[in-house]
């Protein structure tokens, strides 16, 4: 994979190439970005620039023989692993090796590919994937070995959080005396949940979420999406370019969310309470996390509205008719109640992240909103 092919990033991008021209590779460093901010295709073409043999200022070549193994993910001196789970085939002790080709398969399909992808994929959707101790032995093995071609052998552990503690104290020992022209490029979510002795031996490349407009403009170039659905759907994705993708397999739902919030605020405007206790009932039977998102989609509508109600519209992000409903709904968001409104509504995902019962909870959440609403 190259820089060129990775969605915006670009200061990371910079700081990964200065690494190298200034001839200071670190040996373990963390790649530290949400789900579906493109950190793993970083770290791979950030090695695959270290093993480039004829690198530009800029970016790897893509054609040299390190290049075209790099970019099927064969090259020798690359070692992947990756949380894995039992299967029908492998039934004790999974390790990477395993998987490889799957994993491989899985990556060059979607170099955004999150977690959950990933175990769907292996067919283990309802199991937690796991960096075993078994795997940590099969980490010492990879370094047991000089490295092939290259000047530096790469170590590339994606969702290094996924260890479990053995195999996390095994990676600290390796890491506490690096090996030579050895290379770790952890790629984690949750940093929170990694050893902080092995956190504080790594160097942090902290990678942003995605910006709307990035999301959107890849989009219209890959799917050819227009202009305003492609919005929509980088709107709702939230700076996740793994949600994105998933959202534009089930077009209907980019629509349905946007109608879910704005007959939602309608009733409540209008104060319609028979409609508020129905919306609440049959909201409140979508899955928990598919109720927070639409939530916190809701707060991105209600900033939205503000955009629109003083014309700024160089951050405005919507269009069309989606812009005009919204444009409708701004006269009654405004810098009163925008703070309580957003406030509540977090409320209610922290709420729900604690099992409250969800038809209460958006039923009362109705209430607030009308309220609120009216308090201009
Ligand atoms: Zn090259």
């Amino acid at each position: 994979m190259k820089f060129s092919e990775i969605i915006g990033q670009e200061e990371v991008k910079q700081r990964l190439l200065h690494t190298i021209t200034d001839n200071r590779i670190s040996h373990a460093q963390l790649f530290y970005g949400k789900e579906g901010t493109g950190s793993l295709p970083l770290a791979l073409a950030y090695a695959q620039y270290i093993f480039c043999t004829q690198k530009t200022e800029t970016d790897s070549c893509g054609i040299c023989p390190s290049c075209i193994k790099m970019q099927k993910l064969v090259h020798p001196d690359l070692h992947l692993f990756f949380p894995v789970t039992t299967t029908e085939k492998i039934k004790t002790k999974p390790v990477s090796s395993f998987f490889i080709a799957e994993w491989r398969k899985s990556f060059l399909k979607n170099p955004y590919l999150s977690l959950a992808q990933w175990l769907e994929n292996l067919g283990s959707e309802n199991k937690q994937g796991n960096i075993s101790v078994e795997e940590s032995a099969e980490m010492i093995k990879a370094l047991n070995l000089k490295p092939y071609e290259a000047e530096y052998r790469i170590l590339v552990i994606w969702m290094a959080e996924r260890m479990n503690i053995a195999a996390a104290n095994k990676l600290l020992k390796v890491l506490e005396e690096p090996p030579e022209k050895t290379v770790f490029l952890l790629v984690v979510e949750d940093y929170d949940k990694l050893l902080p002795t092995i956190v504080s031996r790594t160097q942090l490349v902290k990678i942003t979420s995605l910006k709307e407009k990035e999301i959107a403009e890849k989009l219209k170039e890959e799917y050819q999406l227009n202009h305003e659905t492609a919005m929509q759907v980088a709107l709702m994705a939230d700076g996740n370019y793994a949600e994105a993708l998933t959202l534009i397999e089930k077009e209907e739902e980019i629509s349905s969310q946007f109608n879910l919030f704005i007959t939602w605020f309608r009733y409540a405007f209008a104060r319609k309470i028979p409609e508020m206790i129905r919306w609440s009932e049959s909201t409140a039977g979508l899955p928990r996390e598919s109720m927070k998102n639409f939530l916190q989609y809701t707060t991105r509508m209600l900033r939205e509205c503000i955009v629109i109600r003083y014309h700024i519209n160089d951050l405005a992000k919507t269009e069309g008719e989606t812009k005009e409903s919204l444009s409708k709904l701004s006269k009654f968001v405004n810098e009163k109640n925008i703070i309580p409104l957003t406030t509540e509504i977090n409320k209610a995902i922290a709420d729900l992240e604690r099992n409250a019962n969800a038809k209460i909870l958006l039923l009362d959440l109705s209430f607030k909103i009308a309220k609120l609403l009216k308090a201009n």
